[in-house]
């Protein structure tokens, strides 16, 4: 059974296979989709369901889109759906985390949390759902692993950034692991 992910993020199709052996999980590069589905929404879940309804429409096969945001309390839940270009169009993490840093300088409430949100659709039926990982903004950047956020982003129950943990780690507490296991739960259905 095939099952499209909008997504050509080799590791987050490797972490999705492994988890759903009964499925083909097909890349958009698989599918030949080159062109960058517009992200025009608000919201993560209206991201998450305008690519799932984009590609559920050009070829009619189940699939599933997932879209990311860091949410700072002490900014309003900035960056949020505006995660990969906080800091410009360029999407350069430095210059993303250093925004961050300096609108939280003198700040002591650094509470924040990445969030996930999945949107599925099976044979027309959308389901959406999310995964969240509470945790804390560093003073400063540490760690060489992971990506994005990774080095100023330490999980609550932790003492290393998500930069400093190893894969595995960071797949079964992230928000994506857990929106990822809330969407086998319901394709296991
Ligand atoms: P996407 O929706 O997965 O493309 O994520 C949007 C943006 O959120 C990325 O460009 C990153 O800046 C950030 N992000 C998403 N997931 C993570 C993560 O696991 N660690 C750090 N940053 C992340």
């Amino acid at each position: 059974m095939k099952l499209v992910f909008a997504t050509n993020n080799p590791n987050k199709l490797k972490e999705v296979q492994s988890k759903l052996p009964q499925y083909e999980v097909v890349s958009l590069k698989e599918l030949g989709v080159t062109e960058d589905i517009p992200e025009t929404g608000d919201t993560l879940e209206e991201n998450a369901l305008i690519k799932a309804r984009y590609l559920y429409g050009k070829f009619n096969l189940d699939c599933f889109a997932d879209d990311t945001g860091l949410e700072i309390e002490a900014l309003n839940n900035e960056p949020g759906v505006y995660s990969a270009r906080y800091a410009g169009g360029e999407r350069s993490s430095d210059a993303n985390m250093d925004k961050v840093l300096s609108k939280l300088d003198g700040k002591t409430n650094r509470k924040a949390r990445f969030r996930t949100s999945i949107a599925l659709i099976q044979k027309g039926k959308e389901t959406v759902m999310e995964g969240i990982v509470n945790g804390e903004i560093l003073i400063d950047k540490i760690g060489e692993d992971g990506f994005g956020y990774d080095p100023i982003f330490q999980a609550d129950g932790f003492d290393i950034s998500f930069a400093q943990m190893d894969m595995e780690t960071k797949n079964r507490i992230s928000h994506r692991g857990l929106a990822v296991d809330k969407l086998v739960e319901v394709l296991g259905k």
